[in-house]
């Protein structure tokens, strides 16, 4: 059983790192019903909760979908830039003076941070530059 479990979870895990976009639970089960008919949500789920605390895999809050860590081990909480025109993630590791400082708004009022989520929308770099004119008007502004 646990054997299989374990199997499923590397499964889920090169699904996963297939896609630089994020997967929700139900695209994880659609692209691996495929090898395994029988497949079921409650096994999908165990598998990405494995890699989630293993931290192998994140789950974007803001898009409730997963997304295979980018970064080598990391205890830290990440920044998920998300680009809401391709739909890909680029992740990094938090810096400890960053936790810091966002923990330090809510410090104030007691209040004690376990977990921190920090996700960015927004357009990413090659999206970005195959825009219109108008944004390359505005980036040469920028750069003067
Ligand atoms: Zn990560
Ligand atoms: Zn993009």
């Amino acid at each position: 059983m646990a054997m299989r479990g374990e199997k499923m979870q590397s499964e889920v895990l090169g699904v996963l790192q297939q896609n630089l976009a994020p997967l929700t639970a139900y695209d994880v089960l659609e692209q691996l019903r495929g090898f395994y008919p029988k497949l079921a949500p409650p096994t999908i789920y165990n598998a990405l909760s494995a890699l989630t605390k293993r931290g192998q895999v994140h789950r974007l809050e803001s898009l409730k979908a997963y997304i295979a860590c980018q970064c080598d081990q990391h205890s830290h909480a990440s920044i998920m830039a998300i680009c809401d025109a391709c739909g890909k993630v680029e992740e990094r590791v938090a810096s400890d003076d960053l936790l810091k400082t966002v923990s330090s708004h809510v410090d104030e009022v007691g209040f004690k941070p376990i977990r921190h989520i920090i996700e960015i929308h927004g357009v990413c770099a090659s999206c970005s530059s195959d825009q219109g004119p108008e944004m390359g008007a505005m980036e040469r502004e920028l750069l003067q």
